[in-house]
C-alpha cells in the first residue's frame, strides 16, 4: 500500500497504524504538522472500502485539521484519527479502551475527539485510558452553538464586503440541512430579520424552523434553484459542484457544512460567477475555538470563548479583501493564509 507516494501524502510527521486482535480494532492515526502545537482532530469511525481508502482520509482529514487550526488561530497543529468497521457492529467498550490505549502511547502529540460515527460517549471511554482526549461531556459542552455563532458573524462578513453593510432584515437565505448547527444558525438569521428558506430530509426539523422561526420550507432539490441572496450548506459535503452551480442564483455561499467545494476548482467556477464564498474550515471553526478554551489551566471560560469565535469576521474580511485583490479564490487564499500563519507563528 503506498503511503509516502498517495497524492495526500503531504509531508505527515507521522502515521500509526493500531489493531487489537481482540476488539477487532484497526485504526489509522495521522498526525500532519505540530508546528504549532499538539496536533487535534477528531475521529471517524467509517467503513471504508479498503484500507488504502481510510490511509487517503486520514491523510487529507489531518491536513485540513493543521490549515484549520491555524486559520482559527489556535495552538494547535493538525491531525486525524480512523476506525476501520461498521459503525452498527463493531462499537465496544473494549474497542475504544484499546484505541485510548494507542492514543497514550503517542504521549500528547495528538488529541483526539469526535466526529463521524464517534460519540462524545466513545470519547468517555477513550479517556479511560487516556488523557489525550477533547470535548469531553462536562467541559467546554455542546460545540454546536458556537459553530452557528461563527457561521451567523460569517454571513454578515460576508454581506459587508459584498454590499458594504451587515443589515441582513429582508434578506433571503435558503438554508441546506437544519440539524444542531443550522438549528442556532436560523435562530440568529431570523432574530437579525432574514427571510429563511429550509430544507432537511428530517421532516420533524423542518417543521420545528418553520414554526420557531417563520421559515417556508422547500424540496430537498428545489434548495438550489432558489432567488435567494445567501446560500447555507449545513448537512451535506460537496453541494457545490458542477451539476448545482448553475442553478445556484444566491451571490453568497456561507454555510457551516464541510467541505462544500465537490473539487477545488469550483471555488474559481463560483468566484468568476461572482458568488462570494466563505471557506469552510474558516467559517464553521467555532466549534473546535470552543474546545480549545476547556484546555486552559485556569479552566472553560465561555465569554473567552466567544471573543474568539468572534473573530472569524474578521478572519472572513481579511480572507474577502485578499482574494478580491490577488483574483484568486477564496479557498485559495484561506489555504494560503493557513501556510503563512504555521510558517510565521499565531
Ligand atoms: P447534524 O447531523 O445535527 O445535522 C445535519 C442535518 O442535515 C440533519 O438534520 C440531517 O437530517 C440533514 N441532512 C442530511 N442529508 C440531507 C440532505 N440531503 N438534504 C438536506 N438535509 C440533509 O450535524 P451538525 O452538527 O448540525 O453539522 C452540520 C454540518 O456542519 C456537517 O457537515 C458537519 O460536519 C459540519 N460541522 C459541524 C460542527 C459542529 O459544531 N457541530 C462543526 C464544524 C462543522
Amino acid at each position: 500500500m503506498a503511503v509516502f507516494n498517495q497524492v495526500e501524502f503531504d509531508n505527515h510527521e507521522q502515521v500509526v497504524f493500531c489493531s487489537d486482535e481482540a476488539s477487532g480494532l484497526k485504526a489509522i492515526i495521522a498526525v500532519h504538522n505540530t508546528k504549532l502545537g499538539p496536533a487535534v482532530g477528531g475521529c471517524r469511525l467509517w467503513n471504508y472500502a479498503s484500507d488504502e481508502d481510510a490511509v487517503y482520509d486520514v491523510l487529507r482529514l489531518s491536513k485540513g485539521m493543521t490549515y484549520k487550526n491555524a486559520v482559527a488561530r489556535l495552538p494547535f497543529g493538525g491531525g486525524k484519527s480512523v476506525i476501520i468497521g461498521d459503525a452498527k457492529t463493531i462499537k465496544s467498550e473494549a474497542l475504544f479502551r484499546a484505541f485510548g490505549k494507542h492514543l497514550d502511547r503517542l504521549g500528547g502529540s495528538y488529541y483526539s475527539a469526535e466526529d463521524v460515527n464517534i460519540t462524545t460517549g466513545d470519547v468517555m471511554v477513550m479517556h479511560k485510558e487516556t488523557n489525550y482526549v477533547m470535548g469531553l461531556e462536562g467541559k467546554s459542552g455542546n460545540p454546536s452553538p458556537f459553530t452557528a455563532l461563527g457561521t451567523f458573524l460569517g454571513i454578515k462578513a460576508a454581506y459587508q464586503h459584498k454590499y458594504g453593510h451587515q443589515d441582513l432584515a429582508g434578506i433571503k437565505v435558503a438554508v441546506q440541512g437544519l440539524g444542531a448547527v443550522a438549528y442556532t444558525l436560523c435562530k440568529h438569521l431570523h432574530e437579525a430579520g432574514a427571510e429563511l428558506f429550509v430544507t432537511d430530509i428530517n421532516e420533524e426539523s423542518v417543521q420545528r424552523v418553520v414554526n420557531d422561526f417563520n421559515a417556508t420550507a422547500v424540496g430537498i432539490d428545489e434548495i438550489y434553484d432558489l432567488d435567494v441572496d445567501v446560500y447555507a450548506p449545513c448537512a451535506l459535503g460537496a453541494t457545490v459542484n458542477d451539476d448545482t452551480i448553475p442553478r445556484i442564483k444566491a451571490t453568497i455561499i456561507a454555510g457551516c457544512a464541510n467541505n462544500q467545494l465537490a473539487e477545488s476548482r469550483h471555488g474559481e467556477i463560483i468566484r468568476e460567477k461572482g458568488i462570494l464564498y466563505a471557506p469552510d474550515y474558516v467559517i464553521n471553526a467555532g466549534g473546535i475555538i470552543n474546545v480549545y478554551y476547556e484546555t486552559k489551566p485556569e479552566g472553560y471560560d465561555e465569554a473567552a470563548a466567544t471573543k474568539h469565535v468572534e473573530g472569524i469576521y474578521d478572519t472572513l474580511t481579511e480572507i474577502f479583501k485578499r482574494s478580491e485583490d490577488e483574483k484568486v479564490s477564496t479557498h485559495i487564499i484561506a489555504d494560503k493564509l493557513a501556510q503563512e500563519i504555521i510558517e510565521n507563528g499565531l
